[in-house]
């Protein structure tokens, strides 16, 4: 149940990152947003004011640890990690292996990651009108897997 509601918290917030890219960021908040997309896909160096999205979402998954802890609930602290654990994955795999934003590691030549990172260029150097509409970071079209 706790293993079942960390994996859920964390494929919902694939479908949070999605809508908030799309209708936030691409939306009332593109003034936030604009930087992380000016520089394609090298990307502004240093600090960007889209990383203030990161601390948006790290709020939410602190009070809900927070709570846990506090009201021994671990189904608090299961959507608390889950929502952490997205984070984790979103900036690794977004500000890292795309965006090279930390020497860390590159592409892994893995086939998933491969598509994620062709689906993501596709966002910030769209070839047509639907390549900009690729909002989502983990689950994209299936013709990114060719
Ligand atoms: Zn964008
Ligand atoms: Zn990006």
């Amino acid at each position: 149940m706790i293993l079942l509601l960390l994996v859920l918290s964390f494929l919902f917030m694939e479908f949070i990152a999605w809508s908030n890219h799309k209708y936030v960021m691409h939306g009332f908040l593109w003034s936030l947003h604009k930087d992380h997309h000016v520089a394609t896909i090298a990307g502004k160096p240093g600090f960007q004011k889209n990383d203030l999205f990161f601390l948006i979402y790290a709020v939410p998954a602190i009070i809900l640890i927070i709570s846990g802890i506090s009201f021994a609930n671990s189904y608090l602290i299961a959507i608390g990690a889950g929502i952490t654990l997205y984070g984790i994955t979103y900036f690794l795999i977004h500000d890292v292996v795309i965006h090279h934003r930390l020497p860390l590691f590159k592409n892994p030549g893995n086939f998933y990651i491969s598509a994620i990172i062709r689906a993501h260029e596709a966002h910030h150097k769209p070839r047509n009108v639907t390549d900009f509409k690729n909002y989502g970071l983990l689950i994209f079209p299936v013709r990114f897997f060719k």
